[in-house]
């Protein structure tokens, strides 16, 4: 796989940049911006580098239709605002007047091509559609590493179809550091793992167990591996299909908490403690001999990976399990340990803390990270290749 640092020459060249402007919107306004400025770098190294720029980009799940309100118009007015510079967008997706708008186009210029997931054929990986693409553009660049789990055209085919290929900044970034914790990493090893459902984990799960030297179980999985070993979970949540998968994991590696904070919903102000839950009660965070547990580990660790929150953060109540092995990582990571975060609920509840800046790689792949770390590829990586 190439990367930018590899390109050429390519003053006047038509570029085909897939970005993930896939951003939160609220009646056309973008509540945060920051998948647009995490694909900055590589757009203006390609724009400074003379390239007539194609972006393109998924939104939300229009499922082939035209839906104004998933409409990228929006980020194309944000980027420009980002940049400070012109930014054309069409609201074509291919086609004759997207070509128009590209001849005409000078050195440096950037254009935005409306969702691709306006056309059917996104989700289908369709090749007609991919050459419709391909006609448009000179080279490909893939900076949507985030959407690159999914064989969806503009990530998997399209880029089949170009002899000159390259990854993008961010996306070399992902798999640089994601690669780093999966090939050598410094021992011990040490990954949290948490969140809502075991259904989603159970690949990252198994392929971290024969990587890690030890995994802490926390959030809404915890139950699933509770009920395993026969202890009462109440009403918390549980994927009952999982239970004789999570019985065949590395015994010795997995450290499940040793209480919980329990309550009657995740709305409520007040909770107990116990080491199991009671009937008619639902576990809602990891309990304070767990906490003290955990942040044991994760001292020891040299590598540490986490993903998923301990708990029902979204409400104070249950957020001291997440936020105290926030603090962890960050501790361990002033003493030197090597870690990385990944995951949407994740990531806010470290930007709740400001933590951010303060581990060593924020991963914002999402479900395209855990793929990575589960398969070590990625069909966009493939496509790449
Ligand atoms: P991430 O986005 O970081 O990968 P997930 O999407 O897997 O994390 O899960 C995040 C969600 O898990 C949070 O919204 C949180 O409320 C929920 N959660 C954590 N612990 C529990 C629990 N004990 N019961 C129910 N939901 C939980
Ligand atoms: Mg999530």
């Amino acid at each position: 796989m190439k990367t930018l640092r590899e390109i050429g020459e390519i003053r006047g060249k038509r570029v085909f940049l897939r970005v993930d402007f896939n951003v939160p919107l609220k009646g056309g306004k973008i509540l945060d911006d920051t998948r647009i400025k995490k694909a900055l770098p590589t757009i203006k190294f390609l724009s400074e580098k003379g390239a007539k720029l194609i972006l393109a980009s998924h939104l939300g799940r229009p499922k082939g239709e035209r839906k104004p309100e998933l409409s990228l118009k929006s980020c194309a007015e944000r980027l420009k605002e980002l940049l400070n510079k012109d930014v054309r967008f069409t609201e074509e997706v291919y086609g004759e007047s997207v070509k128009k708008i590209i001849e005409s186009m000078k050195e440096g210029d950037i254009l935005l091509i409306e969702n691709t997931r306006f056309e059917k054929g996104e989700g289908k990986d369709d090749i007609e559609l991919a050459k419709k693409w391909k006609e448009l553009a000179d080279i490909y660049v893939n900076e949507a590493f985030s959407a690159s789990h999914r064989k969806h055209a503009s990530v998997h085919t399209l880029p089949r179809l170009f002899e000159e290929k390259y990854a993008g900044f961010l996306f070399e970034e992902e798999i640089k550091n994601l690669s780093k914790i999966l090939e050598n990493p410094e021992r011990p090893f040490v990954a949290i793992l948490g969140g809502a459902k075991v259904k989603d984990k159970i690949g990252v799960i198994k392929a971290l167990s024969s990587k890690c030297d030890k995994i802490l179980i926390g959030g809404g999985m915890m139950f699933t591996f509770w009920k395993a070993k026969g202890k009462n979970i109440g009403n918390s949540i549980v994927d009952e299909s999982f239970i004789d998968e999570v019985k065949k994991l590395p015994e010795k590696k997995i450290l499940l908490p040793l209480d919980t904070k329990y309550s009657d919903s995740p709305e409520s102000k007040d909770y107990k403690e116990g080491e199991e839950v009671p009937e008619g009660k639902m576990g809602l965070d990891i309990g304070g001999k767990t906490i003290n547990l955990f942040r044991e580990e994760i001292e020891k660790g040299k590598t540490i990976f986490w993903n998923g929150p301990m708990g029902v953060f979204e409400n104070e109540v249950f957020a001291e399990g997440t936020y105290e092995i926030a603090k962890s990582l960050k501790e361990a990571g002033e003493k030197g340990a090597f870690t990385v975060c990944g995951g949407g609920e994740t990531i806010t509840a470290l930007k709740n803390l400001d933590l951010e800046g303060k581990i060593s790689f924020v991963s914002t792949g999402g479900g395209a990270s855990l793929e990575f770390i589960e398969k070590k590829t990625l069909p966009g990586i493939e496509a790449l290749t």
